[in-house]
């Protein structure tokens, strides 16, 4: 039995950027359209437009949970760092410690939708659409489906 499986990009006939864009965005990565996030912190099971199955595996979540950690860690740092080099030679603890609150406390809460929305765009990339995940309709090139004739002899 041949390997089927195509990249989701592939089988959605985007680009893989569009579909982390999209995630980025707040939008469905599969179609595009908003209306997956549910609430502040929530998302839906399933995209009210193309069906997309948001919740792929069991603890599909922990992704995005870990994906706000390093957004939110790394804004953090680069904060710390920003604001000890732009205070040398008088160098005061206070105030970077201050500047460095704001990514620490608050990213984490106004990243949580877009975490979300993004880490299902990074899990539709690592591992391709399969039957069931998605309505039929939103899949350009599907590997079952279109399968390469093969040549006349
Ligand atoms: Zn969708």
């Amino acid at each position: 039995m041949p390997d089927l499986q195509l990249p989701t990009a592939e089988q959605l006939g985007v680009r893989p950027s569009t579909l982390v864009r999209r995630g980025l965005l707040l939008q469905c990565p599969a179609c595009g359209q908003r209306g997956v996030i549910s609430g502040w912190f929530g998302i839906l099971d399933r995209c009210p437009t193309c069906d997309l199955r948001i919740e792929r595996i069991e603890g599909h979540w922990i992704g995005s949970f870990g994906l706000n950690v390093v957004v939110c860690f790394t804004a953090t740092f680069l904060v710390l760092l920003t604001a000890t080099l732009l205070s040398v030679p008088d160098i005061r603890p206070l105030p970077i410690i201050i500047a460095a609150v704001v990514p620490a406390a608050l990213g984490p809460v106004l990243f949580a939708p877009g975490s979300r929305t993004t880490w299902v765009a990074i899990d539709l990339l690592m591992r391709p659409l399969t039957p069931g995940e998605i309505d039929p309709r939103f899949v350009k090139v599907d590997p079952r489906r279109d399968r390469p004739t093969k040549p006349q002899a």
